[in-house]
């Protein structure tokens, strides 16, 4: 790999998200030797990626070259490599550009889509979990339209633009209000020749309320939000495969459909050699003590969506969001610097700063520790925070510059097929 050894300790990171991000640059003023590894050259803004695939925002403008962020540190390494195993009894890693020694190592290379085993879902449902997934969505989603206007047969044109997103978390929701608007406001305009007043978006959720981890107002507001733009919101329904043509639930209900989005579940993303079953909770993430080591390698610890803190407090570990993996990030960056002076380590504390998600323009809900809101408000502030973490001002210029453009033009004007998804089409024919 081509990096030096040095005479201070050698820090390993898996992973230029949220998370070890925060640890890098926790560590950049420490006496120590990061090397960052991750598969991509950029970090991923997840938390927007539902609106490049609905043509809201072109995909570099939630990206940010993970180079960029290090240039001022000294003794930081990035390697483009995918981490394909690790040898803990060696402390090594093998990647897909060599293998690479580490004093210390940190995990953080968060989710993966869970499509809980169902290899049929797995093979024909959209996932949205990075920007290439999002752009084949994006895709896919006009190529349907333009599909739609070659057919006279309305079976068939129906199921070109009947939408399914399967999961009523804030993915699934946010999802259903961008494709919501669209059909409202961009739709009539572009196919002008098409009745797409007849597309359909589907919200399917297996239990009994959407975005069942916040309040219950946020819930309940969200579901009077997507209805008024049109969305038809399915709960207590399991989806239980889609062939890519007919999605079948665990009820009579079917849909025809070329787009089904699996919203449903992500899980942690292992590496070989840290994946044993007993060191692994429920959801595929890794049992680490308050520090986040990995009991057993005091020398490995893991952050973010991968790691797990399981305790009284939390049982089932943190949320999978962004915050959790940021202050993690943070406290582990602490511990190392004080592992390395001999100190003691702090238990990493969270502090729950809210949970967002926004429906569409002027519609959004929150839920902080003290206030719930809903409506206008809630959507100036999930803009507003969004736009605060998003990483460069480039970056955020040109998000602010798209929505406020987006907001007075009824507009989405990043719905480009670049890169064609080139589905196959045939099997909607009979
Ligand atoms: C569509 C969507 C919307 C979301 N919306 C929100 C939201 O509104 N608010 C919120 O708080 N959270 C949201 N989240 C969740 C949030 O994005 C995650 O919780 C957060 O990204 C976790 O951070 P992390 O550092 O653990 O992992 P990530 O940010 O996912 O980073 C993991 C990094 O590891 C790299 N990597 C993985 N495996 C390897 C390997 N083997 N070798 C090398 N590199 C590897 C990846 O390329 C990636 O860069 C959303 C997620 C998605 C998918």
């Amino acid at each position: 790999m081509n990096i030096p050894k040095l005479s201070c300790p050698r820090i390993v990171i898996i992973g230029g998200g949220f998370g070890g991000l925060s640890l890098a640059q926790k560590l950049s003023k420490k006496d120590v030797q990061v090397v960052l590894i991750d598969k991509n050259n950029y970090h991923t803004f997840q938390p927007l990626l539902y609106q490049v695939s609905t043509g809201g925002l072109e995909p570099d403008s939630i990206a940010y070259p993970i180079r960029k962020v290090l240039k001022d540190y000294s003794n930081f390494y990035f390697r483009l490599a995918d981490v394909q195993e690790i040898l803990p009894e060696e402390k090594s890693i093998l990647t897909t550009i060599g293998d690479l020694n580490y004093d210390y190592l940190v995990i953080a290379t968060g989710s993966e889509t869970n499509f809980f085993g169902n290899k049929e879902i797995e093979k024909n449902a959209m996932a949205m979990k990075s920007i290439p997934q999002s752009l084949n969505l994006r895709s896919l989603i006009l190529e349907n339209f333009e599909q739609a206007l070659l057919t006279d047969e309305m079976h068939e044109r129906d199921a070109l633009m009947n939408f399914v997103i399967v999961g009523g978390g804030p993915t699934g929701v946010e999802l259903a209000g961008a494709l919501a608007e669209i059909k409202k406001g961009v739709l009539p305009k572009d196919y002008p020749d098409l009745d797409t007043r007849r597309a359909q978006i589907n919200l399917v959720q297996s239990g009994d309320c959407i975005l069942p981890g916040m309040s219950k107002k946020a819930s309940e507001k969200a579901e009077e939000f997507l209805e008024k733009l049109g969305v038809e919101i399915w709960t207590n329904i399991r989806v239980t495969s889609y062939d890519g043509k007919v999605v079948t639930t665990k009820t009579d209900l079917t849909f025809n459909s070329a787009t089904v989005v699996w919203a449903a579940g992500v899980m942690g993303a292992t590496i070989k050699g840290i994946d044993a079953e007993e060191l692994l909770v429920r959801g595929n993430r890794i049992r680490v003590n308050e520090f986040n080591q990995i009991p057993n390698y005091p020398d490995i610890f893991a952050i973010g969506d991968v790691a797990c803190i399981e305790n009284k407090d939390t049982p089932r570990g943190h949320p999978m969001m962004a915050q959790p993996a940021i202050q993690q990030g943070k406290n582990l960056g602490e511990n190392l610097a004080r592992l390395l002076d001999g100190k003691a380590l702090k238990p990493f504390a969270y502090k729950d700063k809210g949970s967002m998600a926004t429906i569409g323009r002027n519609k959004a809900v929150a839920d902080t520790k003290n206030f719930k809101f809903q409506g206008v408000f809630a959507w100036f502030v999930w803009m507003f925070v969004h736009l605060f973490f998003l990483i460069g001002f480039r970056n955020r210029a040109i998000v602010f510059v798209n929505w406020v453009y987006n907001y007075i033009r009824f507009d989405r004007e990043a719905r480009l097929i670049i890169r064609p998804y080139n589905r196959d089409y045939s099997q909607f024919k009979d």
